[in-house]
């Protein structure tokens, strides 16, 4: 069974998206509180993806994803925002969220949201594929989906690593934020290119000597990124 998480203080839109969860076949797991949540989160290991609502009683949801990131890259995060949150929502992604929401949203598109982010983190794709790509001072293994580079490990989330295996499997390549859309986040994805550059933006300051002047990651003006690396 697909398990997701479903943190939302208020009945009324908790059940609503738990029925449609259920109904798209998946598994609800359900907390009420951030503390809540992190506790569900414990005993549950095989939940795949985490939807946060931000306000809550307690801790804030931003506050409940930096948490889950302190020891989790792997799970998908959706976060549940207010039309009001145009800037939270920005801070959120930079925490370590995969994806956002704003309410009012419709089940269709909530679920067409978890649908792409469970396969992005592997919920049900075999992994087939083996080996590494290597391009000094990086190294992509894809067979457990993590970057080296000089040797460090550096720590990605699934959307960011599926970002790097791209560009390292196009070097020089100029890539349209339009492109890297449909490959990472998949062209059922509803949502805007944006987040292409919030995930890019903090990529680079994962991989990049200097962030503020990118080496490997080039910005192409009024088109997409290149990977500058070989
Ligand atoms: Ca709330």
């Amino acid at each position: 069974m697909k398990k997701v998480l479903v943190l939302e203080d208020e009945a009324n839109i908790r059940s609503f998206v738990v029925i449609n969860l259920k109904r798209a076949g998946y598994e609800a797991v359900e907390a009420e509180t951030g503390e809540e949540a992190l506790e569900q989160l414990r005993k549950n290991p095989d939940i795949k993806v985490a939807l946060l609502d931000v306000m809550l009683p307690d801790i804030d949801g931003f506050e409940v994803c930096r948490r889950i990131r302190a020891t989790d890259t792997k799970i998908g995060v959706i976060m549940l925002t207010a039309r009001t949150q145009e800037m939270d929502k920005v801070t959120g992604l930079m925490t370590g969220a995969d994806d956002y929401v704003t309410k009012p949203f419709s089940p269709a598109e909530l679920t067409a949201r978890i649908d792409a982010l469970y396969r992005r983190t592997g919920g049900e794709a075999p992994q087939t594929e083996s080996g590494e790509i290597r391009q000094p001072p990086f190294l992509l293994n894809t067979r457990n989906r993590t970057l080296e580079k000089s040797g460090q490990r550096v720590k990605l989330t699934q959307v960011e690593y599926s970002i790097m295996k791209l560009f390292m499997n196009n070097p020089g390549k100029a890539l349209s934020r339009e492109e890297i859309l449909d490959a990472v986040w998949g062209r059922d994805y509803f949502g805007e290119v944006k987040i292409v550059d919030v995930n890019i933006r903090r990529l680079r300051i994962k991989i990049e000597d200097e962030p503020q002047n990118p080496a490997y990651i080039t910005t192409v003006w009024g088109y997409g990124y290149k990977w500058g690396c070989s």
